[in-house]
């Protein structure tokens, strides 16, 4: 039996199914991007920024790590072309309110000890900021990355829906 959610899920595609025009689109995304955010439910990239169907590849993760990313990123970049990508960390992020300690302390108290290896990292951060320029300047530093790659890094502000360019 379908959860509450799977059934309005299913509901409300209906209504999108009705009026969709774009399954001519190719795979390859028309501005050649790959946008980095993270999974965070105030965050919906299409509206924030604009971006159309068939447009961007939109990568989400935990705190929209690029380190957790990379498989993701090197797929959209070799495999399907894209030549740019853009890091959007946000402000209040849940990814900044936890320590690796914390996290496997909560994980193993939940689940019994040691349910995860101990050098697991679930890559917190602390300053939105910061975090974006470390980790644009490590997506650089890597022989794996397209020659010729722009790499920008943006901060999202969940409380005024604007957003802004640090790198
Ligand atoms: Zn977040």
């Amino acid at each position: 039996m379908p959860t509450e959610n799977v059934q309005r899920l299913i509901r409300d595609n209906e209504k999108y199914a009705a009026e969709f025009a774009g399954g001519d689109l190719s795979v390859l995304p028309s501005r050649l991007c790959c946008l980095v955010t993270c999974h965070d439910a105030r965050i919906d990239p299409a509206k924030v920024f604009g971006i159309g169907i068939g447009q961007f590849h939109v990568i989400r993760n935990a705190g929209g790590n690029i380190k957790d990313a990379l498989r993701s990123i090197l797929i959209s970049q070799h495999m399907l072309r894209t030549r740019e990508v853009i890091r959007v960390k946000h402000t209040d992020c849940g990814t900044a309110t936890f320590t690796n300690d914390e996290a496997h302390e909560t994980i193993n108290k939940n689940q019994g000890d040691v349910a995860v290896p101990p050098d697991f990292d679930f890559l917190p951060f602390v300053d939105p900021e910061v975090s974006v320029r470390e980790e644009v300047a490590w997506l650089k530093s890597l022989k794996a990355l397209y020659k010729g790659t722009v790499v920008s890094g943006l901060v999202y502000d969940v409380g005024t829906g604007k957003v802004k360019q640090v790198v």
